[in-house]
C-alpha cells in the first residue's frame, strides 16, 4: 500500500482497514485450539475471543479520521459497543464524524460524544469495559487514573521522540526523500511517528544537510512558506510552543536552514537545526512541528546511547546498508515500532501492531491486533467424565502422596 500525506490517504487507510475486517473477521473470530497437559487427561482447549461490551475510544487532532475510525473498525470487528470522542481541535471532523456516524452507522451500537476536556472528563467517570487514547502522555496519565478506578484496561497510544539514526553508505538521495516525507510531508511534523530528530556522523553531517536542502527545496520550492504541500500549525499555542524551541538560547544560533515564520498565517518552513546541546529543550520534549535537530556523533554506532538516554519512543528509524548494523538497531533498540531504511510506512502493514512502549503507550492495535485489542481471551477447558483419577481427592493418604 502507497502512503501520501493528507486527507485522501486517511481515507483510504480506513477503508482499506474496513475491508481487512471484513474479509477476515470470520477467521479472526474462529476459537484457537491449545495443547493441553497430561494433568487434565483426557480434554480439549481453546481460547474464545468473546466482545468486551461497550469501550471509549478517545482521538485527537492531527489525522482526525484515521485515528478516530481505525481503532472503531477493531471495536465493532470484535463485536462492542463504541463511544467515539473525537479531537476538538479538529472541530469539522469532528463535527462531519457525528452527523455521518449518526446518519449511516447503527445508533445502537456506535456513538460519537463531541467536545473537551469537559465533556471528555465526564465520560471518564463512567465506567468502560476498555478506553482507546490517543494522544500526548500527559493526558494519557489522566485517562489511565480515571480506568483505574473502575478496574478498566487502556491502549494508550502516545508520541515520543522518534530518531532517525543516518549511516554514510546509503542511498542518499532516496533516504533524504524519505526522511523529507517522515518529517515535513506528513502534516509538517505534527505526526507521532515523525522523525523527532536526526544522529548522523560528523564527518557525514555536510553531506547529508545538502542533500536535504536541495530536496526540500525539490519539494516545496525556494520559499516554503508559499508552498501548498506544507501543511500549518495546528493552532496558535503550538505555534508558540515552537517558536520558544527556536527562540531557546541554546540553540538559535544553530539553525543551517529555515526558520521563517509567520504567525498570522501559522507557518512555519522546514527547519534544520546542528548540533544542537542535549540539555536543551529542543531535545528534551517531543517536538511535534517542522523544527529538525541533528545531532553528531563520531561513530554511527554512538547514536544508541543518546536514544537509549531518552524515554522509549514510538518508532525508531535507520538508514544504511551495513546488516550487522542493521542487525544491532533491532537488538538494541526499544521503541514501539522501528523501520530500517523508510519512515512511517510501517504503520501501513496491517501484519505488524501498531503501539507504544514505556512513555511512548502500552498495548497495540491494526489489522487482526485491533480485534484481539477489543476482545477478551477466554480460556476453555473442556473434559470428559472419563478417567477420574482418585489421586486428586482427599483423603490424601501416604501411598497416593507416594505416586
Ligand atoms: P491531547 O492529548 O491534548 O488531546 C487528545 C485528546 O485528549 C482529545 O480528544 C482531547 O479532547 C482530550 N483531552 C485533552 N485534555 C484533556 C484532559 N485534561 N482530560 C481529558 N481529556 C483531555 O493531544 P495532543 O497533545 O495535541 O496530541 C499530540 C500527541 O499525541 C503527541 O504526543 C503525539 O505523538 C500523540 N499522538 C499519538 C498517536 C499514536 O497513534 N500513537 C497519533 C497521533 C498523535
Amino acid at each position: 500500500m502507497s502512503l501520501k500525506s493528507g486527507s485522501n490517504e486517511e481515507i483510504s487507510q480506513v477503508k482499506s482497514s474496513c475491508k481487512l475486517a471484513l474479509k477476515e473477521l470470520s477467521r479472526w473470530m474462529i476459537p484457537e485450539k491449545v495443547k493441553t497437559s497430561l494433568t487434565t487427561y483426557p480434554s480439549s482447549a481453546e481460547i474464545v475471543s468473546e466482545p468486551l461490551g461497550v469501550v471509549l475510544v478517545i482521538s485527537t487532532w492531527n489525522f482526525p479520521f484515521l485515528l478516530s475510525l481505525d481503532p472503531v473498525i477493531g471495536a465493532i470487528s470484535a463485536g462492542n459497543a463504541v463511544v467515539l470522542k473525537p479531537s476538538e481541535i479538529a472541530p469539522a471532523t469532528s463535527l462531519l464524524l457525528s452527523n455521518l456516524v449518526e446518519e449511516y452507522l447503527d445508533k445502537s451500537a456506535i456513538r460519537v460524544v463531541e467536545g473537551s476536556v469537559d465533556e471528555t472528563t465526564a465520560l471518564l467517570e463512567q465506567k468502560w469495559d476498555k478506553i482507546l487514547y490517543t494522544g500526548s502522555a500527559r493526558v494519557g496519565r489522566i485517562v489511565m487514573a480515571a480506568a483505574a478506578k473502575h478496574l478498566t484496561p487502556v491502549i494508550l497510544e502516545l508520541g515520543g521522540k522518534c530518531p532517525a539514526v543516518v549511516d554514510s553508505n546509503i542511498n542518499l538521495q532516496v533516504a533524504v526523500r524519505r526522511i523529507i516525507y517522515g518529517k515535513w510531508a506528513c502534516n509538517n511534523g505534527q505526526a507521532c511517528i515523525g522523525v523527532d530528530y536526526i544522529i548522523t556522523t560528523k564527518d557525514f553531517a555536510p553531506k547529508l544537510i545538502d542533500a536535504l536542502k536541495y530536496e526540500l527545496e525539490q519539494f516545496f520550492g525556494k520559499d516554503p512558506m508559499e508552498s501548498k504541500d506544507m501543511s500549518r500549525i495546528v493552532s496558535s499555542s503550538h505555534f508558540a510552543r515552537l517558536a520558544m524551541l527556536m527562540d531557546d538560547d541554546l540553540v538559535s544560533d544553530k539553525i543551517v536552514l529555515g526558520g521563517q515564520r509567520d504567525v498570522n498565517q501559522l507557518k512555519i518552513a522546514p527547519t534544520i537545526l546542528l548540533d544542537v546541546p542535549e540539555d536543551a529543550q529542543i531535545m528534551q520534549e517531543e517536538i511535534f512541528g517542522p523544527l529538525m535537530p541533528i545531532l553528531t556523533v563520531q561513530k554511527v554506532e554512538d547514536s544508541f546511547k543518546i536514544i537509549q538516554s531518552k524515554p522509549k519512543p514510538l518508532a525508531a528509524y535507520l538508514f544504511t546498508n551495513d546488516e550487522q548494523l542493521k542487525k544491532n538497531f533491532v537488538q538494541n533498540i526499544s521503541s514501539g515500532g522501528m523501520l530500517i531504511n523508510d519512515t512511517i510506512i510501517h504503520v501501513a502493514t496491517d501484519g505488524l501492531p501498531f503501539g507504544g512502549v514505556g512513555e511512548s503507550g502500552m498495548g497495540s492495535y491494526h489489522g487482526k491486533f485491533s480485534f484481539d485489542a477489543f476482545s477478551h481471551k477466554k480460556a476453555v477447558l473442556y473434559r470428559s467424565f472419563d478417567a477420574d483419577a482418585s489421586i486428586r481427592y482427599p483423603p490424601y493418604t501416604t501411598q497416593k502422596q507416594r505416586l
